[in-house]
C-alpha cells in the first residue's frame, strides 16, 4: 500500500495524509503544526504583559502605595516593549498581525504617569 499524502499548506512538505494535522488552512505538517502552536503561546504572553500593564495603570488611579503600581506599570510596559527582541526571529513571526500591545503598553504607561502626578503634584505644592 502506497499511502495517501498530503501536501502542507505552509512549508509544501509532503505528509501521509494519516499524519497531517489541519487547522484553518487546510493540511499541515507536524512541524508547522508544533511551530504554530508555539507562536500561539508567544502572543498570549506578549497580549498578557499588555494587558498587565494596562491594569496596573487602571490600578494606579486608586490605589498607589508608594507608586507601586506606577512602577509595576512601567516593568510590564517595559516587558512588553522588549518582548518581540527577546524572541528568534522565527518565533517573532508569531507577533506581527499582533499589533496593538505596544501602543496599549505605552499609553497605559502615560496613564501610570499621570496616576503617578496626581499623587505627588499636590505633596510639591505644599
Ligand atoms: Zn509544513
Amino acid at each position: 500500500m502506497s499511502g495517501a499524502t498530503t501536501p502542507c499548506v505552509h512549508c509544501g512538505a509532503t505528509v501521509p495524509t494519516p499524519e497531517a494535522f489541519m487547522d484553518a488552512e487546510g493540511a499541515v505538517c507536524a512541524d508547522c503544526n508544533a511551530s504554530a502552536e508555539m507562536g500561539e503561546s508567544f502572543a498570549k504572553a506578549y497580549k498578557s504583559l499588555a494587558i498587565g500593564t494596562l491594569s496596573s495603570a487602571l490600578v494606579s488611579f486608586c490605589f498607589n502605595p508608594f507608586l507601586v503600581f506606577t512602577i509595576m506599570s512601567f516593568a510590564s510596559g517595559f516587558a512588553t516593549l522588549s518582548y518581540p527582541g527577546r524572541l528568534d526571529p522565527e518565533d517573532r513571526q508569531a507577533l506581527q498581525t499582533l499589533q496593538w500591545p505596544v501602543p496599549l503598553a505605552l499609553v497605559s504607561m502615560v496613564l501610570a504617569v499621570a496616576a503617578a502626578g496626581m499623587r505627588l503634584l499636590p505633596l510639591m505644592a505644599r
